[in-house]
């Protein structure tokens, strides 16, 4: 039967959504606890498992066209020191911006490791080296994002990473100049649909909402503490003066758990109030990064951890690379 809904009520369900009444489960990289991060396998099994959005980071190719890498570099990630030997710069290194998308295509994606052991950087994870993965561009992971929303009729949103703006304005490239037209293209410009961008560096996101005219939803990354790049301080970014300034730009911050929860031990821990000072000056939280792995001695085990951070830190979001593990506490 068809519903009509009159305006009073249209706009009561269009609040409800903007209060999103439950935290967000965002698949960092993918669902890459269990599969090399940023492939698209990992990617629909994060859609799958039901996460909320998914996110993506992205550097430039040689050739000017945003990929997804979590660094600059992708010889922890990639076949590349064996399929282009020689091609590294002076410091040792194979970075996304000296290889065209063409020759990306030819790497095989792998499990993340150390470049010179060779050796897994999550011992338990998917094997390094095993499976046929290739790299992805930005826009064919939003039209897979998209085609799975059209053949599953939900809406998970994208999450992209501005990478390293700063690093390459220095190699003489505009990353954001190149991802927003991408991101207005497929529609996520505006507020009230499924994208977050974020990013590190304090004046790119300043030159987001002034210059580049960027209207969509945004999210300040910050470090735990002291200075990052491109004029940031993130020391100062979390204090409440800090805060209030964002609010006049983003929409929500995205610290590191370190931030919201604290302690040597179970007895010891503490719950900080960062998330309830962001709210206060307007700003949602989405900590970094939820990795049951690799947790803080805080908590005994990874079900700890999420409902610390939901239900005592009251953060609004989550990066998970297991986000599994935070839709089974959701239903509970
Ligand atoms: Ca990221």
């Amino acid at each position: 039967m068809r519903c009509v809904l009159r305006p009073a009520l249209l706009l009561a369900v269009a609040t409800l959504a903007a209060a999103e009444p439950r935290p967000l489960i965002i698949a960092h990289r993918g669902a890459s606890g269990y599969l090399p991060e940023h492939t698209l396998a990992a990617k629909a099994l994060a859609y799958g498992q039901g996460a909320d959005f998914l996110e993506q980071d992205v550097v430039l190719s040689k050739d000017g066209v945003p990929v997804v890498f979590h660094d600059t570099h992708i010889d922890t990630t990639t076949d590349v020191a064996k399929k282009f030997p020689g091609r590294q710069r002076t410091d040792g290194r194979f970075y996304a911006l000296d290889f065209t998308v063409a020759e990306l295509k030819q790497l095989n994606v792998s499990e993340r490791f150390n470049a010179q052991t060779g050796k897994a950087t999550f011992p338990q994870r998917f094997p390094v080296g095993i499976g046929s993965f290739q790299v992805v561009t930005f826009e064919e992971e939003i039209r897979f994002v998209q085609g799975l929303n059209r053949s599953t009729g939900r809406n998970v949103g994208i999450y992209p990473e501005l990478k390293a703006p700063a690093w390459h304005r220095k190699e003489g490239r505009d990353l954001a100049a190149v991802v927003l037209p991408i991101l207005r293209k497929y529609g996520y410009d505006a507020k009230d649909t499924a994208c977050y961008v974020q990013c590190f560096e304090y004046a790119e996101i300043k030159r987001l909402r002034g210059e580049l005219g960027w209207s969509g939803k945004l999210i300040m990354l910050l470090g735990g503490k002291g200075k990052g790049p491109g004029e940031t301080d993130f020391t100062y970014l979390q204090t409440d003066a800090g805060l209030a300034e964002l609010a006049k730009l983003v929409d929500g911050i995205g610290a590191p758990i370190s931030s919201h929860v604290t302690g040597k031990s179970p007895s010891e821990r503490q719950v900080t109030d960062l998330a309830g000072r962001a709210r206060k000056a307007g700003l949602k939280s989405h900590p970094y990064t939820l990795r049951a792995d690799e947790l803080p001695k805080s908590v005994k085990d990874a079900d700890e951890l999420v409902r610390v951070l939901f239900d005592e830190a009251k953060v609004d979001g989550l990066f998970t690379d297991f986000p599994d593990l935070c839709i089974r506490h959701l239903k509970r």
